[in-house]
């Protein structure tokens, strides 16, 4: 599942591919598509600039338009700077000169206004994004540690709507380069030590958004061990949505 520091990698390379270019084709050729008709909107508008909020991608278009995406478990975008037409029915095509992006899949593709996205009660629940400019690591923290101190750290760190963008490679990663477990409860956890947790799991994502992968960890590490200390790695489903957590039982307390 994309996490958002693929997102934001996105983002990059969306701007870089079509950034201050009219769109020349905008089409939503696979009629499963969320804009299938609609995609055509996009024609001719100038692709202002595209961010990232957590694992929502947002590209904004001139005269007021923007293109709202969330890649949910199985999308995908596909950017190209060599002009070749996608493969398959995408959900979307943009194109301008030599720069294509087509994306397929996911959970969120749609067409709003700048003032309806001002106003989406979605994006508005998203806790603050570790790599946004301006990120506050304390008050980030100090929000993780309202949310209950009976929550475990492994569990918070995944709730979009206390930080956005982190999902379970990166709160794995994370909590093993902080070397804490991810059961221990927020509530039991010093204020340095969440802070230590969201500060590595933002290390990783701009490590991952600069060199296009994550570097090594826990994470999938079963088969080779804690690349720290060689021993076994522990894995199992955590919270409602029993997503895997990997920690090192030695290093990780
Ligand atoms: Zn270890």
């Amino acid at each position: 599942m994309p996490e958002g520091d693929t997102i934001h990698r996105t983002a990059r390379r969306l701007e870089a591919a079509l950034g201050g270019k009219e769109m020349v084709l905008a089409d939503a050729p696979n009629p499963r598509s969320p804009i299938h008709g609609r995609a055509a909107d996009l024609q001719g508008r100038v692709l202002e600039r595209a961010e990232a909020r957590g694992k929502h991608l947002l590209a904004h278009f001139s005269d007021g338009l923007a293109l709202h995406s969330h890649l949910g478990m199985n999308g995908r975008w596909r950017i190209r700077a060599d002009g070749r037409a996608p493969y398959g029915k995408p959900w979307l095509v943009l194109s301008s000169g030599r720069g294509v992006a087509a994306q397929s899949g996911g959970q969120i593709l749609r067409l709003v206004s700048e003032s309806r996205l001002r106003n989406d009660p979605v994006l508005a629940r998203l806790g603050p994004d570790p790599l946004a400019p301006g990120f506050d690591l304390e008050a980030a923290a100090a929000r993780l540690r309202s949310a209950g101190a009976r929550l475990e750290i492994g569990e918070a760190l995944l709730d979009q709507s206390l930080v956005a963008g982190i999902g379970n490679a990166i709160r794995n990663g994370g909590l093993w380069a902080a070397r804490i477990s991810p059961w221990r409860r927020v509530g039991d956890l010093e204020p340095a030590d969440v802070e230590r947790a969201l500060h590595h799991c933002r290390r990783i994502m701009e490590i991952a958004v600069e060199r296009g992968r994550r570097p090594e960890s826990i994470y999938r590490a079963e088969r080779r061990g804690c690349p720290r200390c060689g021993g076994p790695v522990s894995i199992r489903g955590q919270g409602d949505a029993n997503r895997t957590s990997y920690w090192c039982p030695t290093c990780q307390t």
